[in-house]
């Protein structure tokens, strides 16, 4: 993409993030008002485990398969006694499926065994789960708890955080640091939230809409036709 260096009332793209982060946060809010977890859940026990389904798959994907999974596994004890295979077969179509029933499982007997049957509300105990990274914690802290402890960097946080020059890294965890620097923290949810709604809608992987962008006098890396 083209560098762009646009003036907006006396400050450019090539300023630094801390001076237009405040700007492009308040034009992602303005644009995406409904900006929320795509994920159907009706409690953590749900949203942890429709978020383990979700990687490397589309959250359409993972609601078309969970109102089955949940109505036959309704909690942590039943999908801890659930056999792997019955798991596989009604999670298949949302690929590593043999690794996502075993992590399913996994988190369902250790939050049975250790929690009583309630998912953590704590960083340290959701990452000690399995199948549960920083991410997964993230996502379940920030949309089942209200908590926010940290952002979810997903492949549309990492790209537009990189394209917007809020960030130089690639590493989510350093990604994230920054975007915790910029953010204020009751936003923490919310911001992934918005950057994944716009990452869907214009600032897409391939060829970004940035002709159709509210982001682009703030974005050094837009590219107008
Ligand atoms: S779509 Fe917007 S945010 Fe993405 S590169 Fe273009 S101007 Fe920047």
């Amino acid at each position: 993409m083209k560098k762009a260096v646009r003036r907006l009332d006396g400050w450019t793209a090539g300023a630094p993030a801390n001076e237009r982060f405040p700007e492009i946060l308040a034009r992602l809010k303005r644009a995406y008002p409904d900006a929320h977890c795509e994920l159907d859940f009706s409690n953590p026990f749900q949203l942890v485990s429709a978020t383990i389904l979700s990687a490397q798959c589309t959250d359409v994907r993972v609601n078309m398969v969970t109102p089955v999974l949940f109505a036959k596994y309704p909690d942590a004890q039943a999908l801890a006694d659930a056999r792997q295979e019955d798991v596989e077969e009604i999670i298949r179509s949302t690929g590593f499926f043999r690794n996502k029933a075993k992590s399913l499982i996994g988190m369902a007997q250790a939050v049975a065994a250790d929690h009583q049957g309630e998912v953590p509300a704590t960083m340290n105990a959701l990452v000690a789960l399995p199948g549960v990274g920083r991410k997964t914690a993230n996502v379940v802290l920030g949309n089942a708890f209200a908590i926010n402890e940290g952002i979810v960097v997903d492949t549309h946080v990492a790209r537009l955080s990189g394209r917007l020059g809020l960030t130089r890294h690639a590493d989510p965890v350093r990604i994230e640091q920054d975007l915790m620097a910029l953010t204020p923290q009751d936003d923490w949810a919310l911001l992934s939230h918005l950057l994944i709604f716009h990452g869907r809608r214009i600032c897409i992987a391939r060829k970004p809409k940035c002709g159709e962008c509210v982001l682009a006098e703030l974005c050094p890396s837009a590219s107008m036709p």
